[in-house]
C-alpha cells in the first residue's frame, strides 16, 4: 500500500483543464475559448516579429546563461516600471519604486502577497466579484484572508459601480484593494476616469492599499499608456501602491514566465527596504528569475525601432480581436429573434468577452456544440477567427434559448 493513500485526486483547473478537454475532443468543429491566448486568423500561436528579432539579437551576441541576481535582471526591471508609470515619470527617477522581476503576473501576484503575509498579518485583500480564477487560489496559498467587493451587475451587463464602492468603504480600514489595471477579466467592463478617481478617493480615505494587476497592458485599447492610465493616476496622487506587471499576452512570452511586481514608496529609501525583503522572499521559493524573457524585453523596450514595432503589433492583435467582436456582435443580433440587446458585446474590451452564459448554458456550449470555455461564461476572443463568428453565435443562441 502507497505512503500516499491520503492524497486525493486534485479537482482539473477551472481554466487550464478547459484545454485539456478540448485536446481530448476530437470533432473537427471544436472550439478552444477557454484560456486567454492569442490565436491568429488560422487559430495558430503567435509568435511576435519584435519578439523573434530580439531573440535574434540576443543570439548574435551570444549571451551566457549565468544566474540572474534575486531581484532579476536590472534593464528589465527599469524598463518594466518605465512602460509602467512613464519613462519621464518623477516616481522613477527619484527611486521611489521597488521593481523585482517575477515569475510573469501569478509569481509576481504570489511575491506580494507573500510581502502583505509577513509584514500586514490579518489585513485584508477585497477582489472583485468576479475576477480571474486563479487570485483566490493565490491569497489562499498564501495564507492571506481575502472577501470580495461587488464590480458585475447581471442587470446592466456593466459596471455596478455605487456597490463597488460601498464594498471599498465597509472594509477595514488598511486592506489590500485588488482592481485589474485595464481590460477587467473575465468581464471586460473597465471603470472610466471619473470613476477611476472616485475609487481612488475612497481607498485613500479608508487608508486602504490599491494593488494593481496589470496582466493586459496595451491590449485593451491597444495603447500601453492609455492602458497604464488608471495606475498612473493613482501613482500620482502620492499614493503608495502594488502593481503586478505580465508580458504574456501583450508580448506573447506566456510560457517565458516573465512579469515584475512594483510597489510605489513615499520614500527612495523605503523602496530599497521593500526591495531587500521582496528578495528575501523570493530566494527560499525560487532563488531567482528565469533571463530569457528579460531579456526580450529589455531588448524591445529598449531599442526605440523594436519598441515602436511591438507597438505596431500590439494595434494589430488588438485590432483582430475588435475585429472578431463586431463580427460576433452582426451575427448574434442577426441571428436572436427574441429581442435581446448584445451590444454589451462591443462595450466589452480586452481579450474576453463575458456572455451572461449560465454554468449549464456554457456546458450545453461544450457538449453540443464542442466549443470550450470557462463555466461562468466567459469566452476568449482571442482565441476566435472571423470564420468562426456565425458557428459560434449559432451556438450561444441555441444556448441562450
Ligand atoms: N492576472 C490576470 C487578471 C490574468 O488574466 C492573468 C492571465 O490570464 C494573469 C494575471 C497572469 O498570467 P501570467 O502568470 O501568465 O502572467
Amino acid at each position: 500500500v502507497s505512503r500516499f493513500e491520503g492524497i486525493t485526486m486534485a479537482p482539473p483547473d477551472p481554466i487550464l483543464g478547459v484545454t485539456e478537454s478540448f485536446r481530448a475532443d476530437k470533432d473537427e468543429k471544436k472550439l478552444n475559448l477557454g484560456v486567454g491566448a492569442y490565436r491568429t486568423e488560422e487559430l495558430q500561436p503567435y509568435v511576435l516579429q519584435v519578439v523573434k528579432k530580439a531573440e535574434n539579437l540576443m543570439l548574435e551576441r551570444g549571451e551566457n546563461k549565468e544566474y540572474l541576481p534575486i531581484e532579476g535582471l536590472a534593464a528589465f526591471n527599469k524598463a518594466t516600471a518605465d512602460l509602467l508609470l512613464g519613462a519621464d515619470n518623477p516616481l522613477v527617477k527619484q527611486e521611489k519604486v521597488a521593481t523585482v522581476q517575477g515569475l510573469s503576473g501569478t509569481g509576481s501576484l504570489r511575491l506580494a502577497a507573500a510581502l502583505i503575509e509577513r509584514y500586514f498579518p490579518g489585513a485584508k485583500v477585497l477582489i472583485s466579484s468576479p475576477t480571474w480564477g486563479n487570485h483566490k487560489n493565490i491569497f489562499n496559498d498564501a495564507k492571506v484572508p481575502w472577501s470580495e467587493y461587488r464590480y458585475y451587475d447581471p442587470k446592466t451587463v456593466g459596471l455596478d459601480f455605487d456597490g463597488m464602492i460601498a464594498d471599498i468603504k465597509a472594509a477595514p480600514g488598511g486592506s489590500f484593494i485588488l482592481l485589474h489595471g485595464c481590460a477587467h477579466n473575465p468581464t471586460g467592463i473597465d471603470p472610466t476616469l471619473e470613476q477611476w478617481e472616485k475609487i481612488a478617493d475612497v481607498i485613500q480615505e479608508k487608508n486602504h492599499i490599491p494593488f494593481f494587476d496589470v496582466a493586459y497592458q496595451g491590449f485593451a485599447s491597444g495603447s500601453l499608456d492609455a492602458d497604464a492610465s488608471s495606475v498612473r493616476l493613482f501613482a500620482a496622487r502620492g499614493m503608495e501602491l502594488f502593481v503586478a506587471q505580465s508580458y504574456s499576452k501583450n508580448l506573447g512570452l506566456y510560457a517565458e514566465r516573465i512579469g515584475a511586481i512594483n510597489v510605489v514608496c513615499s520614500s527612495s529609501d523605503t523602496a530599497v527596504r521593500v526591495k531587500s525583503q521582496l528578495k528575501r522572499l523570493a530566494r527560499p521559493m525560487y532563488s531567482n528569475p528565469p533571463v530569457h524573457g528579460a531579456r526580450i524585453v529589455a531588448n524591445i523596450v529598449g531599442d526605440p525601432v523594436l519598441f515602436s514595432e511591438w507597438k505596431g503589433e500590439m494595434e494589430l492583435m488588438a485590432g483582430r480581436i475588435k475585429d472578431v467582436r463586431k463580427r460576433l456582435y452582426d451575427n448574434l443580433s442577426g441571428k436572436d429573434k427574441s429581442g435581446k440587446d448584445w451590444s454589451f458585446i462591443l462595450r466589452q474590451i480586452g481579450m474576453f468577452s463575458f456572455t451572461g452564459l449560465t454554468k449549464a448554458q456554457s456546458e450545453n456550449m461544450t457538449n453540443k456544440w464542442h466549443i470550450y470555455m470557462t463555466k461562468d461564461g466567459r469566452i476568449s476572443l482571442a482565441g476566435l477567427s472571423l470564420a468562426k463568428c456565425e458557428y459560434l453565435a449559432d451556438a450561444i443562441v441555441d444556448s441562450y434559448h
